[in-house]
């Protein structure tokens, strides 16, 4: 059987053939398989400098210095880690997010307010975004944190994290912000945007799963409480034997993230487009999300007349996102969707299609013309 194209890239994305080759390295006999915490031979020492190495390389893509960042084991770490420990040991605090960050955060987020956190949860906008207003409106006297991602996984909009960041550091309020889905996707910088912790993952910038990092300012300097125990690594942030190899991919994946973003985001740019070029002949297609404030990868779609579950058995040659959950013998629509005021009919009619480095002309050309005889072909047996 061919394989499907894929398109679900803001789903996780296959590691580039150079960060794989690198990671080799740190695996074997041959290699450099120390504990990167043994202090009294050459095999920790090497492995030391190569993690060393690779946290100046994550440090570079988002503009911070090496030693504000935390290893993690991914992005849903950092973002426990980060909300977690920015609220522990404060009775009585307040923390604001939105209806539409990722799992990692509402989730947690859900779970302080359990805990006896009071927690708001903010509407976004129609376009899903998060503006500056509406978070100083939901600031009281007891608020620690305020939490929001900078890329939505589901949209690929981009909230103007600067401009809430500026407002908030004036307040004296922590900022985390979500950025697993915004690293090799466009520029950060936190020299300039007033960010107190931001979350990556390695396996959305082609390298590999299961490793991740939080970046904790140092100027002014923020503090949060370690949220697993043992042996006092990452300044006590996050213990746990450094995973060599993943932290080696991260940081290659990261530096080729650097090197090569303006091309990457011109080339999705255009791919994006012959893509929405090839669905014109299509009437009632809307784009979800933003117009202007967006990354060029991530596409969401609603076709009128169309339910989710249908389109995607028909476009079994494509690999693709409804967002949808399953829950029990219902499906429940994409909380993100109902988020930014689709009906529950809306988001049943709404896909993903993300692209990413590997991705042809050939293959979104292949795409849409598939979207357009299927989705043809279900309305006209409606
Ligand atoms: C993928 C993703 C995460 C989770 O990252 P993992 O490294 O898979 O734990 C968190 N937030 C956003 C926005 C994501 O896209």
């Amino acid at each position: 059987m061919k394989k499907p194209v894929y398109m679900d890239y803001a789903a996780t994305t296959p590691v580039d053939p150079a960060v794989a080759d690198e990671m080799m390295k740190y695996l074997t006999l041959d290699g450099v398989y120390g504990n990167p915490a043994s202090r009294t031979h050459a095999y920790g020492w090497q492995a030391e400098a190569a993690v060393e190495a690779a946290r100046k390389q994550v440090a570079g893509l988002i503009h911070a210095d090496p030693r504000e960042i935390v290893w993690t084991s991914g992005a849903t770490e950092s973002d426990n880690l980060a909300i977690k420990g920015a609220v522990a040991g404060r009775k009585d605090a307040h923390i604001v997010t939105s209806k539409i960050e990722h799992k990692a955060v509402v989730d947690t987020c859900k779970w302080l307010e359990h805990q006896g956190t009071e927690v708001t949860w903010l509407d976004p906008a129609a376009d899903g975004t998060i503006s500056c207003d509406q978070v100083l409106g939901a600031l009281k006297e007891n608020t620690v944190l305020v939490s929001l991602m900078l890329v939505n996984n589901e949209l690929g909009t981009i909230n103007d994290i600067a401009a809430i960041g500026g407002e908030l550091r004036q307040r004296g309020v922590l900022f985390h912000v979500d950025a697993a889905q915004a690293g090799g996707k466009m520029a950060i910088d936190v020299s300039s945007m007033p960010v107190d912790l931001l979350a990556l993952s390695g396996h959305k910038v082609y390298g590999p799963k299961g490793v991740g990092a939080l970046y904790v300012r140092r100027s002014p300097d923020v503090r949060i409480e370690a949220q697993i125990h043992g042996g006092g690594h990452e300044r006590g942030m996050r213990s746990g034997t450094l995973p060599t190899h993943q932290i080696v991919g991260m940081g290659k994946a990261f530096a080729l993230a650097q090197s090569g973003l303006e091309e990457e985001i011109d080339k999705l740019e255009a791919l994006r487009k012959s893509f929405l070029a090839g669905l014109q002949s299509l009437e009632g297609v809307s784009l979800n999300g933003s117009e202007s404030s967006r990354v060029p990868g991530i596409v969401n779609l609603s076709f009128d007349g169309v339910d989710a579950e249908s389109l995607m058995l028909g476009l079994r040659d494509l690999a693709v996102s409804s967002g949808s959950a399953c829950a029990s013998a219902t499906v429940e629509p994409s909380y993100v969707l109902r988020g930014i005021g689709l009906s529950d009919e809306q988001a049943h009619r709404a896909l993903r299609f993300s692209l990413g480095r590997f991705t042809t002309e050939e293959e979104v050309a292949f795409a849409s013309s598939q979207i357009v005889d299927v989705v043809s072909r279900l309305r006209a047996v409606r």
